[in-house]
């Protein structure tokens, strides 16, 4: 048994990468890391002129050891097939004098489809071995928007599982909604809350912790809650496939040769995407330097320009809502992995960012992680401008999110020849409105009559999957108050 997978804040439990899927948490409040990450490398050149699902095949063999090469396979065929608008699943295309690496052809549209098309398969082969076999998950989410439709979609008709995803009552946009009011499957539930994200999230976290909840759904239906959350080690992995994938296409059009230095570009916010990268690194990808793109929530870029990261700051609702985020999560393993797995110093800065909102780390460690991460950020205008110059430049539209990374590449001084790719996080059509905006059109009437005109401003077409949203059966109209969840979810559970 591979029992690797530790806290971030103490290395004395130790999972299988199967618990650790299952678990998402640790019970320290830290999160599953492993000290094995880069003991086997990857050689990228065998990876050349496989498609996607071979090479996912490979890394998630490394990375997630207990689970069979049969059972990996198995996930991926499940996760990454015709659902997928590109056969080359993230394909690469150039930009200029760089390069933009497209992980929006999947079916909600946003990159989060990479990881939550293959978490849910994964989840569902953890109850394999567990005392009964008839072990369900209810998967538990709190949405403002996109992860919601994305785990939507990757749960559903998984057997085994069931998904039950909460939205504020009018606090997300007429795309968003209809996303996920409009999800088919037999064992998803989608129910707007009476109060903001906060509440419906505080809530979650709530049932979570309901020891009487937790006893009625084990003993009426065999059923335990989990939780699809950014942290979870399983939404993780499945990212760093796509940093290779990057690799091996720039292989592929003679840019580069095997062993060259990459730099990516990522728009991030809870720092997943781009902490696969460093995972990617960490298994031998050339990858010579990562530069983290914010939007005016830019707690990043301060933490990595002065060392202190702290949390006790304004908030800003932007255009880009889903790099709006003052804590962010996954910046913690980051940290484990720099300072070489000191369990007591992530312990005690994750203590501070708790006690008092913010830490800070030693200089020497400071500088380390500036050795090989970079920074910037966008604000509101200068995410419109990047839209527009996007498209005057390359003829390629770009959303909001993917915007501030290339603000950032723009304000980059070209130094060396190596190449750059850009992480593209979501397709301009799920944010017809502030693109249209930016292009000066006319943003009157609903979401779909800005798809239309930014249509035919652009000679683009708008994905099947959004367009058809405008008539399709809405499925869900519920409305509850906070008070509510916790029925509802016993309700829902009783049903799988
Ligand atoms: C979630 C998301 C991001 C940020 O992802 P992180 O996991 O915070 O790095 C960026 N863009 C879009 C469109 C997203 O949905």
């Amino acid at each position: 048994m591979n029992t690797t997978f530790h806290s971030t804040r103490s290395s004395s439990v130790n999972l299988t990468s199967r618990q650790a899927i299952r678990q998402g948490l640790a019970d320290d409040g830290g999160l599953f890391v492993t000290d094995d990450l880069g003991n086997e490398k990857v050689d990228v050149s065998t990876l050349v002129g496989k498609p996607y699902q071979d090479m996912a095949r490979t890394m998630l063999g490394v990375l997630l050891p207990d689970f069979s090469a049969s059972e990996l396979d198995e996930c991926v065929r499940a996760a990454y097939g015709s659902q997928w608008l590109d056969s080359a699943i993230t394909p690469l295309k150039p930009l200029g004098d760089t390069y933009i690496l497209e992980l929006f052809n999947g079916p909600t549209n946003a990159f989060k489809d990479v990881a939550l098309q293959i978490l849910p398969q994964f989840m569902a082969r953890t109850a394999a071995g567990a005392t009964s076999t008839n072990e369900k998950v209810m998967v538990l989410t709190a949405t403002s928007g996109d992860t919601g439709k994305a785990a939507l979609a990757g749960f559903a008709d998984t057997p085994g599982t069931g998904i039950t995803v909460f939205y504020p009552e009018g606090k997300v946009s007429e795309i968003q909604r209809l996303q996920m009011t409009t999800q088919i499957g037999s064992n998803v539930n989608v129910c707007a809350v009476k109060g903001n994200f906060d509440d419906a999230q505080t809530a979650v976290k709530r049932i979570f912790g309901d020891k009487n909840l937790a006893t009625k759904l084990e003993e009426s239906n065999s059923v335990s809650l989990s939780s699809a959350n950014s942290i979870n080690v399983g939404r993780l992995v499945p990212q760093v496939i796509y940093y290779f994938s990057a690799y091996v296409q720039l292989v592929e059009r003679s840019a580069i040769n095997v062993g060259d230095e990459v730099e990516f570009i990522v728009p991030t916010g809870n720092f997943g995407d781009i902490l696969a990268g460093y995972y990617a690194k960490k298994l031998g990808l050339p990858v010579g330097r990562l530069t983290v793109a914010s939007d005016r929530n830019n707690v990043l870029f301060d933490f990595l320009t002065t060392g202190i990261y702290n949390r006790e700051r304004p908030f800003y609702q932007t255009s880009s809502p889903s790099m709006d985020i003052l804590v962010s999560s996954n910046l913690e393993r980051m940290l484990y992995y720099m300072s070489d797995g000191d369990t007591e110093l992530i312990r005690s800065l994750m203590d501070n960012l708790q006690n008092i909102g913010s830490f800070t780390i030693p200089d020497s460690l400071l500088k380390r992680i500036r050795g090989l991460f970079s920074c910037g950020w966008a604000d509101e205008n200068q995410v419109s401008h990047a839209i527009t110059d996007c498209w005057n430049v390359n003829h390629y539209i770009i959303d909001p999110h993917t915007a501030c990374g290339y603000h950032v590449l723009s304000q980059m001084p070209r130094q060396t020849a190596m190449p750059r790719v850009l992480l593209s996080t979501a397709s301009p059509y799920k944010f017809p409105r502030v693109v249209g905006k930016a292009f000066g059109l006319d943003t009157a009437g609903t979401d779909f009559d800005c798809m239309d005109r930014l249509s035919e401003a652009t000679g683009t077409t708008a994905p099947k999957n959004l367009r058809g949203l405008e008539h399709a059966a809405e499925r869900f109209t519920d409305v509850i108050s906070i008070d509510e969840m916790g029925d509802y979810v016993h309700q829902a559970s009783k049903q799988l």
